[in-house]
């Protein structure tokens, strides 16, 4: 929303800032005519940005007075595009007053997007929606946990406000999950052209890559799933505001957007910030020769060479992208192995696939010293794979840190430990009714000794479901909470990789009497049809009671698998049970059937 009073009772409409880089903005279509009324919050514009075409709405209710920016145009942020004739002010006298001035300089009358110093222009607003505040919940951040909580609480019939300081839908469709896999699939069918046309009968001449469309699909998709945020927020009444949200205290907000601050209220506020990339110590992110994922999913230009610091499940869908589609790639990874909170067996498989491919993998291996140089970077390194290592750009992907910066504000006694938000198992901050959920998450277990060194996951999907349970509980509904024992995590190379659960040596290091049942894709019918015989699925049972403790699986499409075994553990299924679940032939998830069959010695297929 956003407007601003300039005289009397009326009200400009500015030209909003909706994303960090926008600088000006086109009207491309006005809702309202003049003369029109206008109701507080309605939308009555959209604006087209550097990133997305979005709805623009009213601050204040009144009369469109005036239009002084025509649909097409473009104008600076915080420049008038319009004046709303509120109170008993007469809509003709407000357009006399304006009559022949255009869009308005943003100068004198914009506050400034986010004071940094001096005193903040907060405004205490008076209207509470329902009881003693605004709203009943009001959200700060729109990804994945931010408009899963927002959606939730409108469908719960919540006065809910959203406030997001970038683009809805977060790192996970704007730059993380979503953009990600749509490189991953065309990197996975240039390799299979350039690796596997001829078994399959196929042959071309020249086989070319236009790396700018590959991306410019990956950003239309990450695009459309955004404005689909809005579409949904829209259906269950979802109010949003794009600006910076800062924790004052319980039940109190400061929202700060291109056209100042104000304080908003409500009865319970949820933290759903996220988080952002890790810097290696030393070699600062440059966004051009040091980046992080966000730049490697939108560089202007193929690298001929990268290195990856890192080879978690981000470092290694990189590498997997940039080899297919033939970028020299070195990955290098501290620790043993590939994937390293993978079972071992998995993570092994995985480092020779990428071996054979001549990715450089340097597991063991430490980088020291990351320098920039004229052509790229050289970074040194020491251990296993000791040397030097010249590329066009490092990418760094060592974790990501809590998006808490300014958003505990002075005197709010928010609990932000080590740059994350510190909440209790049942997602209580330290303040009432302040709530967290997300990536932006440092988890307090020390009532919960089992769960002792045991690390927040970052996912998307822990995210979104952290958020619905919490507004479904502040909301009164009885809610089992999530087993953090059982996360499905998933990472997209080709082959894939999917599990939940224990590895092989936690599970053995437990002392319980195990039953492991693994069955090769290359003895899988369908996997051999599709030509993707690499990889295997490994189930982990207690002997005893059949429980299911480990599903570690690699191969092409294990992670559309898993969702079988999520719920095979929430029903508490056995070995027994998965065997005899008629599981439809050929598919891939035969494999499963037959892993738990070897586990029980009666495997049909091995
Ligand atoms: C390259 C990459 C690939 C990934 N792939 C996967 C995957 O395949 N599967 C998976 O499960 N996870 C994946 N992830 C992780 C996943 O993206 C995150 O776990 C998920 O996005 C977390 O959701 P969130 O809502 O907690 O945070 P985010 O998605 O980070 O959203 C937080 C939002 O809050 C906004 N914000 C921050 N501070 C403020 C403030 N003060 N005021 C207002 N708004 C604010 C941010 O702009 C952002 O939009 C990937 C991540 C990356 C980087």
């Amino acid at each position: 929303m956003f407007t601003k009073e300039k005289f009397g009772m009326a009200a400009e409409i500015t030209m909003p800032q909706l994303s960090d880089t926008m600088t000006e903005g086109t009207v491309v279509k006005w809702h309202k005519k003049e003369g029109d009324k206008v109701k507080s919050g309605e939308e009555i514009a959209d604006i087209e940005t550097d990133k997305a075409t979005m709805p623009m709405e009213a601050f204040d209710g009144g009369t469109l007075a005036v239009i002084l920016v025509k649909e097409g145009e473009k104008v600076k942020v915080g420049q008038a595009i319009g004046v709303i004739a509120t109170g008993a002010e007469k809509p003709d006298e407000v357009k006399q007053k304006y009559s022949g001035k255009g869009a308005s300089a943003p100068a004198a009358t914009a506050p400034a997007p986010a004071p940094a110093t001096g005193k903040p222009a907060v405004k205490t607003e008076s209207a509470p929606a329902k009881g003693k505040y605004q709203y009943d919940i009001i959200v700060i951040g729109g990804g994945p946990a931010g408009y899963a909580a927002a959606i939730r609480a409108g469908q719960l019939k919540q006065n809910v406000l959203c406030i997001e300081k970038e683009t809805l839908g977060g790192t996970c469709l704007n730059w993380g999950c979503i953009p990600t896999k749509a490189l991953l699939d065309d990197g996975a069918f240039i390799r299979k052209l350039r690796l596997h046309s001829a078994e399959h009968g196929v042959g071309y001449k020249d086989l070319t890559v236009d790396f700018n469309r590959l991306v410019a699909r990956s950003r239309g998709i990450a695009e459309k799933l955004s404005k689909g945020i809005e579409h949904l927020f829209r259906k269950s009444d979802v109010k949003k505001e794009f600006g910076v949200g800062q924790v004052l205290g319980p039940h109190r907000v400061k929202v700060t957007t291109a056209q100042g601050s104000k304080e908003a209220t409500a009865n319970h506020i949820i933290i759903a910030t996220g988080s952002r990339a890790t810097p290696l110590p030393g070699a600062a992110f440059d966004g051009k020769k040091i980046i992080t994922s966000r730049e490697a999913m939108n560089l202007a230009a193929q690298p001929k060479k990268l290195a990856i610091i890192g080879a978690g499940a981000i470092g290694c869908e990189f590498a997997d992208f940039y080899n297919a589609i033939g970028t020299e790639v070195v990955l290098i990874e501290m620790m043993d192995h590939l994937l390293p909170i993978e079972d071992e067996e998995v993570s092994i498989l995985l480092e020779r696939v990428f071996a054979k491919r001549e990715i450089d993998v340097r597991v063991k291996t430490k980088t020291d010293k990351v320098e920039v140089t004229p052509g790229g970077v050289k970074l040194t390194l020491s251990g296993a794979k000791a040397g030097v290592v010249e590329a066009d750009a490092v990418l760094v992907a060592i974790g990501v840190t809590g998006n808490t910066d300014g958003l505990a504000g002075p005197g709010s006694g928010l609990e932000i430990v080590k740059g994350r938000v510190r909440v209790n198992p049942k997602y209580q901050t330290n303040l009432e009714n302040v709530w967290g959920v997300g990536d932006c998450l440092s988890v307090n277990w020390a009532d919960q000794p089992e769960m002792e060194g045991y690390r927040h996951p970052d996912l998307a999907h822990v995210a979104h479901h952290e958020a619905v349970l919490v507004v479904e509980r502040i909301t009164g509904h009885q809610k089992e909470g999530i087993d953090y024992k059982a996360i499905p995590g998933c990472t997209y190379t080709h082959p894939q990789v999917a599990s939940m659960g224990l590895t092989e040596k936690k599970a053995r290091a437990t002392n319980r009497k195990l039953k492991i049942g693994k069955f090769p894709f290359s003895a899988s019918g369908r996997a051999l049809a599709a030509g993707e015989p690499e990889g295997f699925v490994k189930l982990i049972f207690d002997a005893e009671y059949g429980e299911l403790l480990g599903v570690h699986m690699i191969g092409e499409a294990v992670t559309e698998m898993l969702a079988e075994l999520v719920l095979a553990k929430k029903l508490e299924a056995t070995e027994e049970e998965i065997i005899e679940a008629i599981h439809p032939h050929p598919t891939f998830s035969e494999a499963v059937m037959e892993a738990a069959g070897v586990a029980d010695g009666r495997a049909i297929h091995l």
